[in-house]
């Protein structure tokens, strides 16, 4: 059995980084994925306890007041954080961790547990981002526009992360991924 790592994973949206997480946990025996817990609405196909856990604000209120989250932050108008117990009790039983949060939450992380490993997944260029993001259909311009801008911010601060991936063939980033998981796994 190995010893318990966590891993924070972030990147802009559209990037992939839920398809590529998705594929380690499928890959990688021990890895397990933290639930977050976000004031934001569910969307269709969305189930509480699976994909987050929905709060009101005043249940996040409490959880923050509780010291119950690892890290929280505002994202896009609403609030999500990160489960301390949970995660806590999976490093101690020997799994790897994987959060997936945005940039703010990894920094928060690092201070709090400087033995996390950071990773960031690129996008190939701002213009695949842009097209991925108009691809899923789902959003409106102002979304896009947003999301393209917060793109940017995330992107000025990839340097400070351990390792970056770039999301161009999905089949290499989730090698790179995995070998990279492996590696930190095995030297601790
Ligand atoms: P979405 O609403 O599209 O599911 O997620 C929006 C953003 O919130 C994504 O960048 C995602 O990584 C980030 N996020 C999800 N859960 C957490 C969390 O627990 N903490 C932080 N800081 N960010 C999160």
């Amino acid at each position: 059995m190995r010893h318990g790592n966590l891993f924070v994973i972030s990147g802009p949206s559209g990037a992939g980084k839920g398809t590529l997480v998705a594929r380690l946990l499928d890959a990688v025996d021990d890895a397990w994925v933290s639930v977050s817990v976000t004031t934001r609405s569910p969307r269709p196909g969305e189930i509480d306890g699976i994909h987050y856990f929905f709060a009101s604000d005043e249940e996040f209120d409490r959880l923050v007041a509780e010291d119950g989250l690892l890290e929280w932050a505002n994202v896009h108008g609403c609030r999500y954080g990160t489960p301390r117990k949970t995660v806590e009790e999976h490093i101690a039983n020997g799994e790897q961790v994987i959060l997936e949060i945005d940039v703010q939450g990894a920094f928060q992380v690092r201070e709090s547990m400087p033995d996390a490993r950071l990773i960031f997944i690129e996008p190939p260029s701002l213009e695949v981002l842009e097209a991925r993001l108009r691809g899923r259909g789902t959003e409106t311009e102002d979304v896009i526009e947003k999301r393209m801008k917060t793109a940017l911010l995330e992107l000025s601060r990839k340097m400070e992360y351990d390792i970056r991936l770039v999301n161009d063939d999905l089949d290499v980033a989730t090698s790179e991924l995995i070998a990279y998981i492996d590696e930190q796994a095995e030297s601790n």
